[in-house]
């Protein structure tokens, strides 16, 4: 089976290069190698960095509406092949190919999106406190871009950040994870065949995140540094931009809790807990860590998610009819394993799972009864466990939900709507899922607070992140 898409090459000024030093993607399901990519240096990457400098004056310069054509050009032809994107997707990530089919949709959907909302990058008339003077403010690119992606959504977190770049007229260095480099490099081979010029965008592959990471983070010529990924490395990255004061946005870990509250619609907790938890094996930034269940509906909630849990198909994402894929390494595994025997000895009850199964695949677990200190309660576990905490009032919820560091998202389940505004009032995030699972939508503003992040991605929000005001004083 070619997949014309997988191409074993970086993108450099509208080429696709190759180096003589690689390094090899390996598919967690199996185990095997995928192809290898050019394990590119820092040196490289001050190469790429000056090409998107060089480009960034015609494509700032040119008109938006053109800039939205290409946008626009290249969503239609992400859903051309969208098929072969999902595939490289799951060879490289390992989520089951429906799971996958519907990121590259999701990732899709902001090509569209920002194709449209670009072109409304408005500014303002402001009347003038003294004098005739004429005040106004115009919208402006904000310079070259450099974007640093995760594994858990190859495409998403790209295009999230790629497609507003670009219709607000910044040129972009992409580094995409190492463990998830294919689909970035699809994406580069649509944009060239979307007719984006030279140099407008550059991805590049490299097992040196680090030293890559800090030459963007402290480069003169990047303005801009957006990244997805954990809070211990995007801590580095605003450290090293704070010698240029470069603009930042972070999307970094969480720790989502979910509450179901004694009024709440248990079936419908049960469905959302499973959409919630178990999307791309449990490893999402919004991903369910901690479950608070109120006292009444304990016993019930924790039966019928520990039986739908019990029903999820686990194996090779490429085979029908998976739900549940591989951790994406053996830290993943080692991390889960850890959450899970630490919880055990705490006093959890395993209601069902527990136990590694092969390679990096973990069955799909429910605990009940978790000691509050327990591992999984303070970090993301990334993984497929459900940890059942029990509470006894609205207060006491609200209170264990927003014990933590983080603010992504949270979530909860809850029929009695006074209550649902209190309680989404006083959650500590920057999301919350009210009687809902699923929360992303490229109209709505992705983001976290605390040490989640800073800034919003995707809707009208996501493109002020490349946008800086200027402001016009014409005298009178
Ligand atoms: P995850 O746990 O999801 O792998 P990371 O924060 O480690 O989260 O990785 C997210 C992205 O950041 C990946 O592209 C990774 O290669 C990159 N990365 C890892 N360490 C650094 C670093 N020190 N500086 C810059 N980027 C890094």
């Amino acid at each position: 089976m070619k997949n014309s898409l997988l191409i074993e090459k970086a993108y450099h000024n509208g080429s696709f290069v190759e180096s003589d030093k690689t390094f090899e993607v390996i598919n967690p399901s199996t185990l095997k190698s995928i192809g290898s990519l050019p394990d590119l240096t820092v040196k490289d990457c001050q190469k790429y960095i000056k090409t998107a400098h060089k480009a960034f004056k015609s494509w700032s310069t040119t008109p938006v509406g053109e800039r939205c054509k290409i946008v626009r050009k290249l969503f239609n032809l992400i859903n051309e092949h969208r098929v072969e994107m999902a595939e490289i997707m799951t060879l490289e990530s390992g989520k089951p190919i429906n799971e996958s089919q519907t990121e590259v949709d999701y990732a899709n959907s902001f090509m569209e999106w920002f194709a449209e909302e670009g072109k409304r990058a408005y500014g303002e008339t402001i009347p003038s406190l003294a004098g005739n003077a004429h005040l106004q403010t115009i919208k402006q690119a904000v310079g070259v871009v450099a974007a640093i992606t995760p594994w858990n959504f190859p495409l998403a977190m790209i295009t999230r950040k790629v497609a507003p770049a670009l219709v607000a007229g910044c040129t972009v260095v992409l580094k995409p994870a190492s463990q998830t480099p294919f689909s970035a490099i699809a994406l580069a081979k649509l944009a060239d065949m979307a007719g984006l010029p030279k140099g407008v965008l550059n991805v590049i592959t490299s097992k040196d995140s680090k030293g890559i990471g800090k030459e963007l983070a402290t480069s003169e010529l990047i303005r801009k540094i957006s990244f997805t990924g954990s809070t211990e490395v995007g801590r580095t990255l605003m450290e090293q931009a704070a010698s240029t004061i470069k603009r930042i946005s972070l999307e970094l870990g969480g720790n989502a809790p979910f509450l179901v509250f004694n009024d709440a619609d248990i079936d419908k907790a049960v469905t959302g807990a499973i959409a919630g938890k178990f999307r791309n094996t449990g490893q999402t930034c919004v991903s369910i860590n901690r479950f608070y269940v109120q006292e009444a509906v304990y016993d019930e909630f924790c039966s019928k998610l520990t039986a739908a849990v019990k029903k999820l198909q686990v194996g090779d994402g490429l085979k029908k009819p998976t739900q549940v894929g591989p951790l994406i390494n053996q830290a993943g595994l080692d991390k889960v394993k850890e959450h899970v025997e630490d919880a055990i000895a705490k006093g959890a009850k395993v209601e069902t799972g527990g136990k590694a199964i092969t390679g990096l695949f973990y069955e799909p677990t429910v605990l009940s009864n978790v000691s509050p200190d327990s591992l999984v309660a303070e970090e993301e576990t990334f993984g497929p466990i459900c940890a059942l905490f029990k509470f006894k009032t609205e207060e006491e919820g609200i209170a264990l939900a927003n014990d933590t560091p983080f603010g992504l998202a949270a979530y909860f389940f809850s029929e009695n709507v006074r209550q649902c505004f209190r309680v989404a009032d006083q959650l500590e995030a920057g999301m919350v899922g009210i009687n809902a699972g699923l929360i992303s939508n490229a109209s709505a503003p992705f983001g976290g607070v605390k040490q989640s992040g800073l800034g919003r991605e995707g809707s009208k929000y996501g493109l002020e992140e490349y946008l800086e005001i200027k402001y016009l004083c014409f005298g009178d």
